[in-house]
């Protein structure tokens, strides 16, 4: 009876999958022309992220297009660590952005690349800044500096430190190294135009001082490049021909080319800017998403309410789903916000075809079958999923008593009710034709249980004379198994959270964005492994907790995303009740 549910067949397929349908952008349009020009005869392109917090669904967007370039022109891709601010990150942030890139079905050419793998070269290149008399040493204060910047509409004045001479400036700049003075005290800037209407172009900080143990290099250097300058240099040692990031750092190009402009090395990659995903009802800021797991809002990166990629996993959603969403958003230069509709619909149309249906009853109603008899009345075999006869069937044990679905049952009906009612009849998928005799209700007049007959002539046939059009899902209550069930809504209650100048994103928190309730599964879930996703028939996609489940034992089940249909098709499956709760409860 409690048979394994197989694997559904896509989830391994992950890998080297082939595209779709690929679409044109400009990006690769540009990489096109540069190919048919001959200015280059490869692709390499790299995922840069900051190991100081867990990747997001923006991430995902950069992901499949960085390694989705590299896979559709046979290049490479590179993942780097932009680790250049030691106090905020970590190796666990790194392991699980790793993990994410894998997951979500690519792979990085070589090894893990890391920006503190060219410290040594970084320092190098700074001196031949400072040789050439592109780079001084400042000792103006933060504020100092601040006030010396100018603004948008006024030019910058230069630092009364700017004309050092190139011998003192390298003095200096070796013993900023070698730890001599405080933090703070010196940083190291490029000499370019303290009058450039560009702001980042205004003799940018290339390096600070600061003692801060570092993941990799521990405490081998006092002083750290900036992300500008380790950047550009990064991308040309490694040979990246096209350097892809977000729209803010358009203005930062003219410094990105200036540097390799400026020091002794080949390669010149090409930044493009493209525009960042935004989604409605969500953050996508790592500092945000790190406040609501250290302030508790959320049990951690990994809590299915969270946009990363974790987070998202745990959840139930698909890297094939996942995939696909990056490919239908496309890539611009224009605003990029993004309703959760059009991710939930990329997922949902995924697991349609791979996730085998079963019953469960998420909040129960017990119907005694007055008239069941042990041994006349037969379970029956039911197929995992309507068009994948591979997928395998299950008995569906049926008892003398059973649980639906509380919504299932209406005293009052509105017009058009195909559910149960006092006197009238529904089928129970893949069982008979019930009829309920009898309503119990406890004290305070709730109805707490109905006593219904079988139709014994109806086991897989109609029942004569008369038409039945309802079906409801159920589970027998003698076989079904206890399962925690958790159920999401929104994380925000406002489609843009931190879109509101004076009020703060966590205003908008939505307290009822998990609702935990004891549910009722069908015994073939007994042994489903961690991960594993499946329909629970009119109640939407569920996804065994990749954390808490235990197979066997303890049974807790995510709901990914709800059905928009609540039959989908089958056999005894008319477009019948509505079970979605979506919002407002
Ligand atoms: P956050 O603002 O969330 O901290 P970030 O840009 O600082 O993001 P990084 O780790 O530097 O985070 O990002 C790695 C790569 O992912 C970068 O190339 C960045 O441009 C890209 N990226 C980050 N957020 C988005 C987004 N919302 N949409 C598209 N790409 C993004
Ligand atoms: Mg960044």
């Amino acid at each position: 009876m409690s048979e394994k549910i197989p694997v559904p067949p896509a989830r391994a397929e992950t890998r080297g999958y082939p595209p779709k349908v690929l679409v044109q952008h400009f990006i690769r349009s540009l990489i096109d022309a540069d190919l048919a020009a001959g200015r280059h005869t490869t692709v390499v392109t790299r995922f840069p992220p900051e190991p100081n917090g867990y990747l997001h669904i923006g991430h995902a967007k950069s992901v499949c297009l960085n390694f989705g370039l590299a896979r559709d022109y046979q290049g490479r891709c590179n993942l780097r660590f932009d680790d250049t601010n030691p106090e905020k990150e970590s190796t666990e942030y790194a392991d699980a952005i790793q993990e994410d890139v894998r997951w979500l079905g690519f792979q990085w050419d070589g090894e893990v690349k890391w920006a503190s793998d060219y410290f040594q070269a970084l320092y190098a290149y700074a001196e031949e800044l400072i040789e050439k008399g592109l780079a001084y040493v400042d000792d103006l204060s933060p504020e100092e500096m601040r006030a010396y910047r100018g603004t948008l509409t006024e030019p910058g004045r230069d630092s009364p430190w700017r004309d050092r001479s190139v011998e003192e400036n390298l003095d200096l700049f070796r013993r900023m190294r070698a730890g001599e003075f405080p933090d703070g005290a010196k940083t190291l800037r490029a000499r370019i135009d303290m009058a450039s209407p560009n702001i980042n172009l205004r003799d940018p900080v290339i390096y600070r001082i600061k003692r801060a143990h570092h993941i990799r290099t521990g405490d081998a250097w006092v002083i750290y490049p900036m992300y500008d300058y380790t950047h550009c240099i990064s991308d040309a040692l490694e040979g990246i021909t096209h350097s892809l990031c977000t729209l803010e750092f358009e203005d930062h190009r003219p410094l990105y080319d200036w540097v390799l402009d400026h020091i002794s090395i080949d390669c010149h990659p090409q930044q493009i800017e493209f525009s960042r995903l935004e989604l409605h009802y969500t953050v996508t800021s790592k500092r945000k998403l790190n406040q609501l797991v250290t302030q508790g809002f959320v049990s951690g990166w990994d809590d299915p309410r969270m946009p990363t990629i974790h987070g998202m996993r745990r959840r139930g959603y698909t890297p094939e789903g996942i995939r696909e969403f990056a490919r239908r958003i496309g890539v611009s230069k224009s605003e990029n916000v993004v309703d959760m509709g059009v991710l939930e619909a990329c997922i949902r149309e995924d697991l349609e075809a791979k996730a085998p249906r079963v019953m469960a009853v998420i909040r129960p109603l017990k119907v005694t079958l007055t008239n069941f008899e042990a041994g006349v009345t037969a379970n029956r075999s039911a197929g995992f999923h309507p068009n994948h006869p591979e997928f395998g069937e299950r008995e569906v044990p049926i008892s003398r008593e059973i649980w639906i679905e509380q919504d299932d049952f209406a005293i009052d009906p509105p017009e058009g009710w195909q559910r149960l009612t006092p006197g009238g009849e529904v089928r129970l998928r893949y069982s008979y034709v019930i009829r309920c005799d009898e309503v119990v209700r406890d004290a305070a007049g709730r109805v707490v249980e109905l006593r219904c007959s079988i139709d014994h002539d109806t086991l897989g046939q109609n029942p004569k004379g008369r038409k039945v059009k309802g079906v409801i899902h159920w589970v027998a209550a003698e076989h079904a198994l206890a399962a925690e069930v958790r159920l999401y809504d929104r994380l925000f209650t406002d489609p843009e959270p931190d879109g509101h100048k004076d009020r703060d994103f966590l205003e908008f928190l939505n307290p009822h964005s998990l609702e935990t309730v004891q549910a009722w599964v069908e015994p073939a879930l007994r042994d489903a492994l961690p991960e594993l996703r499946y329909q629970f028939e009119r109640l939407g996609y569920f996804c065994a907790d990749r954390c808490e489940h235990q197979p066997g034992s303890r049974l807790v089940f995510n709901r990914t995303v709800m059905l928009k249909d609540s039959w989908a098709s089958g056999s005894e499956a008319p477009k019948g009740p509505h079970m979605d709760q979506q919002r407002g409860r």
